[in-house]
């Protein structure tokens, strides 16, 4: 409990404590402000005097010495200045994480954004001509050449491509969609809402389980201008199901004229078959299906920077690009420059050895078991035991990858896990049959050494 001051000793305090103008003086301070700034070191310290002030005049005993009141103000001119979105070690095994951010970047990626951010570029500069450029050329090459498609265009993001792609194809038609592709992709991209923005007019088909090809056509019968397939990014449908092929489907789509677009969402271009994974329809596949617009991310399967790219045929590309909400929804040059160094990787086709994601994904048992089995050793403590890393990032929904993990059994495994989140970098780790378990899947080699001397004094402490 506080002690109350009488009245004497308050207006005593009062007078102690220092005034802004001496606390601008001390050595201290005159460092503050070259590290932050005048006007903020000056806020720190009225704020802080202030609140000394205010608490004393209710009687509180309050420390009225310099040296504590630095202290506060050095503590507020922290904690404002303390950068909000900061770098955190996953140890989760979880590869595409949407809430640490989804794909780490390749070397050549970051290069390529920090080079064209440094100075000026020629983001629309033709620099043949000498002349205003477009954009949009920076990826579209590479994602022709790669997706088989005869246009391409990126945007901001996927949910954005989507909207962009609808708006400009299909805004007050008609679009026929199967009902159990009427999909939620989580952060609040549903394809009903999505449609209902770009204002086209959904015309669902078949059941939740199952949809034919009859289906579709009685609705094209009836009228339509686009039919939309969607992939089925985050939940499988299993048992008595049946879905028509894209190349039955968009066969179709072109007996009645109209274009079939598909949202993939992954953007995978290589094949997860290799990895022990089910089949992820990719990109190249399903342009060669006849897909005349195919809209996937760019931080997902892809492994490169958040961005939305549309591949297809040029007629229904070239009307996007000139519709409003491309834009609105335009990549920035960091994007563009960090896509096309992504894109490079496969068409060099050492997208497995650069890209994070596809490294991760490939890493094999024994490289896992060999990590893990190092952290245990470097410990002194812990136990490698198998278990499972998922690709996550909605796509792949229920696969995993079979991986080892270091457990640990500290005294008190949440409060754990919130000291491994609070420290510096925070740590991502989870819960598995008691134990905080950290799977090296998703921990990058130059991250190894800053996970280890964080574990190496939280074990000290939960013992
Ligand atoms: C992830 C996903 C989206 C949204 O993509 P963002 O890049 O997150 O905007 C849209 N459609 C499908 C099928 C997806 O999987």
């Amino acid at each position: 409990m506080k002690l109350l001051l009488s009245e004497e000793e308050r207006r005593e305090a009062l007078r102690r404590l220092p005034s802004v103008q001496r606390l601008l003086a001390l050595p201290e301070v005159v460092e503050w402000i070259a590290r932050y700034g005048r006007p903020l070191t000056l806020q720190a310290l009225r704020e802080e005097l202030e609140d000394r002030r205010r608490r004393l005049a209710q009687g509180e005993e309050v420390a009225t010495g310099p040296e504590e009141v630095l202290q506060g103000a050095e503590a507020r001119l922290v904690a404002w200045t303390r950068p909000s979105l900061i770098p955190v070690i996953n140890a989760t095994g979880v590869i595409l994480h949407t809430n640490l951010g989804r794909a780490p970047l390749s070397r050549a990626t970051r290069l390529a954004m920090e080079r064209v951010s440094q100075g000026y570029s020629n983001l629309e500069y033709d620099l043949e001509r000498g002349k205003r450029g477009s954009r949009l050329v920076h990826a579209e090459d590479l994602l022709r050449r790669l997706s088989g498609a005869e246009a391409a265009l990126a945007v901001n993001n996927n949910a954005g491509a989507v909207l962009l792609a609808l708006s400009a194809l299909a805004a007050r038609r008609r679009v026929v969609i199967a009902r159990s592709q009427l999909i939620e992709i989580g952060g609040g991209f549903r394809i009903p809402e999505i449609m209902q923005q770009s204002r086209a007019r959904l015309v669902e088909v078949g059941t939740t389980n199952r949809v034919r090809l009859e289906d579709y056509a009685q609705a094209l019968e009836a009228g339509a201008s686009l039919v939309l397939y969607a992939h089925h990014s985050n939940f499988k449908i299993i048992g008595f199901t049946e879905e028509p092929s894209l190349t039955d489907l968009a066969a179709l789509a072109h007996r009645y004229g109209v274009p079939l677009m598909a949202d993939l969402g992954s953007g995978c271009f290589l094949n997860t078959e290799r990895y022990g994974l089910e089949h992820e329809p990719t990109v190249q596949e399903v342009v060669a299906a006849g897909a005349d617009v195919v809209t996937f991310s760019g931080d997902k399967l892809l492994g490169g920077p958040q961005a939305g790219l549309l591949v297809g045929r040029a007629e229904w590309i070239g009307r996007m690009k000139k519709h409003p909400l491309a834009r609105a929804l335009r990549a920035d040059k960091t994007c563009l420059a960090g896509l096309n160094a992504t894109l490079l990787h496969y068409l060099k086709d050492e997208a497995e050895r650069e890209i994070p994601i596809w490294r991760m994904i490939a890493l094999t048992p024994e490289q896992l078991r060999n990590t893990a089995q190092r952290w245990a050793e470097e410990l002194g403590k812990g136990e490698v035991r198998p278990s499972h890393s998922t690709v996550g990032g909605g796509s792949l929904p229920g696969e995993t990858l079979p991986t080892y993990v270091l457990a640990l059994r500290p005294s008190h495994p949440t409060r754990f896990l919130h000291a491994l989140r609070q420290a510096n970098p925070p740590i991502i780790a989870r819960l598995e049959e008691e134990a905080v378990v950290f799977d090296p899947r998703t921990v990058q080699p130059e991250e190894e050494g800053a996970l280890l001397v964080v574990l190496k004094n939280l074990t000290a402490s939960f013992r």
